[in-house]
C-alpha cells in the first residue's frame, strides 16, 4: 500500500513543487514518469519500520539531475531503505507527522 494520490497532491502543495531536498522545481504530470521534472512520493520513515501512509512521513523527491529520490531516500542504493531526517528536507513545509501507523 502507498499514499493515496489526495495525499500526495495535499504534499505537492505544501512543498509548493519543490523537491523537498534540493529546491528543484517539479513538473505535476511527471509524476514517476522518469523525463525531466519527474518525482517521486516517498516515505520519510520506510513502510518496513512502521512508516505510515499519512501525508506526514509523505515527502516529494525529484528522480533525475539531481535524484535526490536516490541518495536522499535510497542513500545511493535502491536497496536501501533509510530514514530520512527533517534537516535533509529544508523544501518541506507546515504539518509535519504522523510518521508511524500507531
Ligand atoms: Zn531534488
Amino acid at each position: 500500500m502507498g499514499f493515496s494520490w489526495d495525499t500526495v497532491q495535499r504534499v505537492w502543495s505544501r512543498q509548493d513543487g519543490l523537491c523537498a531536498h534540493c529546491g528543484k522545481r517539479l513538473v505535476k504530470a511527471n509524476y514517476q514518469s522518469g523525463t525531466w521534472g519527474a518525482w517521486h512520493a516517498h516515505h520519510r520513515i520506510p513502510e518496513r519500520m512502521g512508516g505510515s501512509h499519512y501525508l506526514g512521513n509523505c515527502v516529494l523527491l525529484c528522480v533525475n539531475q539531481p535524484n535526490c529520490h536516490l541518495y536522499v531516500g535510497h542513500d545511493g542504493n535502491y536497496s536501501n531503505r533509510v530514514v530520512i531526517h527533517r534537516e535533509d528536507l529544508p523544501y518541506l513545509q507546515g504539518y509535519d507527522g504522523p510518521y508511524y501507523i500507531l
